[in-house]
């Protein structure tokens, strides 16, 4: 599998405006040439999608609501994701999961809408793109039911303990790894836990404009992370687990490839 594959860009954050092409551009010269463009609400998994469309042989996207706009999700909301999981492109449904850290939406409607998209994936057999901020015990309880369904689910921008990550490792899901682990500070206990995931197991991502690695140099104009330095992360996590990078490159692009059923694999 040829370059790197990022699994979660959210090229439809305003950061991003009119500069999409130019962000997908510098990735495909850094040697990113798979990226999934992740959608969080109606709005945004349409963008996505159209984002995807003018260029698709490099972008994927995928179609949900994140538990922070759960509170949006509309009926009519919510037929519209289902009919986007339906458009050639559109890879995955998420990002969804849950967020009892933050609590931008109420907690039983993080839930429902949590479940809707679950059974989703199921009917469309598409993967999931998860998120889980302070609410591992639920969100585990939750995709355990679902689990037989399921096609299979990434947790992206894993940030948790070694009990989570097992906890996730048991329920067959896939381990996203951010430029977190760049941070010798705040990424110490993922530094820690990096070389216990299993090698078909592991994703990486920028989660750009998010979580810039902090130790790339020069900083990047305006603090904002893009999908280019998905290298850098990529070389970090391959020292950390005293791999080859290049044979990282080619296994976490396998993976993508695998869960997410991308072309050429
Ligand atoms: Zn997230």
């Amino acid at each position: 599998m040829n370059g790197w594959t990022d699994i979660c860009v959210n090229l439809t954050d305003r950061r991003f405006a009119n500069k999409q092409a130019d962000i997908v551009e510098q990735a495909i010269e850094a040697n990113v040439n798979r990226m999934i463009i992740a959608g969080t609400d109606q709005a945004s998994s349409e963008a996505a999608l159209a984002l995807c469309q003018q260029h698709p042989e490099h972008l994927f996207s995928t179609a949900g609501f994140h538990p922070h706009d759960a509170k949006n999700a509309t009926a009519s909301a919510l037929s519209a994701i289902q009919a986007l999981l339906q458009e050639p492109g559109v890879v995955a449904v998420g990002e969804t999961g849950l967020d009892f850290n933050r609590d931008f939406s109420p907690r039983p409607q993080q839930i429902s809408v949590f479940e809707r998209q679950l059974e989703m994936a199921a009917e469309f057999k598409k993967p999931l793109l998860l998120h889980e901020r302070d609410a591992h015990t639920e969100q585990r309880e939750i995709l355990s039911s679902y689990r037989d369904h399921l096609q299979g689910a990434v947790l992206h921008c894993f940030t948790g303990d070694r009990k989570a990550l097992y906890n996730y490792l048991d329920l067959d899901l896939y381990i996203g790894i951010t430029g977190w682990i760049c941070d010798e500070r705040r990424g110490e206990s993922l530094r820690e836990l990096i070389k216990d995931i299993p090698a078909d197991r592991l994703l990486l991502e920028t989660d750009a404009p998010y979580l810039t690695p902090r130790d790339y140099k020069p900083k990047p104009k305006g603090g904002t992370n893009s999908p280019a330095l998905l290298p850098h992360i990529g070389q970090t996590v391959a020292r950390l687990r005293n791999e080859d990078w290049q044979q990282l490159q080619y296994q976490t692009s396998d993976n993508a490839c695998r869960l997410f059923q991308l072309p050429g694999n």
